[in-house]
């Protein structure tokens, strides 16, 4: 039963060092299934997803257009492997699945070490590493193995073995929608694409993932949309499928990237100052953590497809490190210990408190304009007078009576005032209960 706020329920139950094991656990459950853009992967994945969230699966057929591009051919793979000229099995798929470079062609052929060299991938800088790579949309076979691996190698004949499939099938992907008092929605959005790798993104899957479960019993302002989406081809094949809907998501978080130990960076959306920008700033400031705020850049995560100009949706982007600046991006070693319980629970509260501010962020109209309302004669100045915190709470209720225009919101009072949005949102309650503010219905589109 849906019957407490947001915020009632943040200051009571949720434990997120439980969550943080939580999350790791199902990040472990999902790390050996090798994913790609289509395939049984993505299946499986949404099918373990769908023990703690009943999202629903949608399955969008090979050589659908959706805009520009088309949906490919299904990729799907048994095994793979490499034996040596003496016939030693040095490379297995079965050991890990970022062996393969993503969305092989099916292979069975004798080579020579030069040959097999044009179709083998390393790290030189980090030799002991497994790259991960993907050829989606050129086809192509080949292997991702050590640096050191590498070196070892020596002439002679190699056998080479791709029991893959590139036929025609579908794009999967999933969406759950947690519904709230109003059609307006808050989308959240991550990428279900990547083999065995860690916090790109099966950290952005189990955060998406705890927050539904967090979502669903409560009672909020907003709609909740998660899409557990391919990256790229799967945002845009959304977004292509329900185009008519888009005008309902007010704000919007990409997931990418949360589980490391760096601290949190958020990426602007393309409108740069829309409301979740503003928001995500003043959580971040109001923590006191050390974070980075990036401009938008038509590059990274599906932000691109969500503000490209047809579109421009106000949806940012959440990492901790960006992509490209840990070391272990797309590598063997974005494993299992390279996210942390800790970080994933701090990543999961940070979103809760985004979450917390956008739905409490209204603007109202100060319904006693004409001068100040006598405040003592409604109880609302302390009864104990002269303690630092009854002050701040008098500066909130003033700034917020005076703010209260139909113009500013919340966030812009705590702005203005340099106050916490805590104690603004606590005046306004107060101010509220007394019947000395109403809200101002929104309107999005001015
Ligand atoms: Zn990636």
């Amino acid at each position: 039963m849906k019957d407490r706020s947001l915020a009632e329920w943040n200051q009571s139950t949720v434990d997120p060092g439980k969550s943080g094991k939580e999350m790791h656990e199902l990040i472990r459950k999902l790390y050996p299934i090798c994913r790609s853009i289509t395939g049984d992967g993505v299946r499986q994945t949404l099918k373990i997803l769908q023990e703690y969230v009943p999202l629903s699966i949608h399955e969008v057929p090979t050589g659908a257009r959706v805009f520009d591009w088309t949906i490919p051919m299904e990729w799907n793979i048994r095994s793979a492997y490499v034996r040596d000229p003496r016939g030693r099995k040095i490379i297995d798929f079965q050991k890990s699945n970022l062996h393969v470079l993503n969305y092989s062609v099916p292979v069975q052929s004798k080579v020579t070490l030069e040959e097999l060299k044009a179709h083998l991938y390393t790290i030189p800088e980090h030799p002991d590493w497994i790259p991960y790579r993907t050829s989606y949309y050129k086809e192509n076979w080949g292997f991702c193995i050590s640096h050191n691996q590498l070196l070892g190698l020596t002439d002679g004949e190699y056998e080479v073995f791709i029991d893959s499939s590139l036929k025609n099938g579908s794009l999967t992907y999933g969406e759950y929608l947690v519904k709230g008092q109003t059609d307006d929605e808050i989308l959240i959005s991550t990428h279900v694409c990547h083999p065995s790798l860690a916090n790109d993104n099966l950290a952005g899957i189990a955060i998406a993932t705890f927050l539904t479960r967090y979502l669903r019993p409560l009672s909020t302002r907003y709609s909740y949309r998660f899409l557990f989406t391919p990256g790229g081809i799967g945002s845009i094949t959304w977004l292509s499928q329900n185009e008519q809907q888009t005008s309902r998501i007010k704000h919007g978080l990409v997931l990418a990237c949360l589980g490391d130990s760096g601290n949190i960076t958020y990426k602007k959306t393309r409108l740069g100052d829309a409301e979740v920008d503003r928001v995500v700033m003043r959580a971040l400031q109001e923590t006191g953590d050390p974070h980075s705020i990036l401009d938008f850049t038509p590059y990274g995560y599906d932000e691109r497809q969500f503000g490209s100009p047809g579109f421009n949706l106000p949806v940012g982007c959440l990492m901790r490190t960006p992509h490209g600046e840990f070391e272990e991006y797309h590598t063997s070693a974005d494993n299992l210990d390279f996210v942390k319980p800790e970080h994933l629970s701090h990543s999961f509260s940070f979103c809760r408190r985004v979450f917390e501010i956008l739905e409490q962020n209204r603007t109202y109209w100060n319904t006693n304009p004409k001068c100040e309302p006598q405040l003592g004669r409604r109880g609302l100045y302390s009864a104990i007078g002269g303690n630092a915190d009854g002050r701040l709470h008098e500066l909130a209720l003033l700034w917020v009576l005076n703010l209260s225009d139909g113009a500013h919101s919340l966030l812009d009072i705590a702005s203005q005032s340099a106050l916490s949005f805590e104690k603004i949102e606590k005046a306004a309650e107060a101010l509220r209960k007394q019947g000395l503010l109403r809200e101002q219905l929104r309107s999005f589109h001015g």
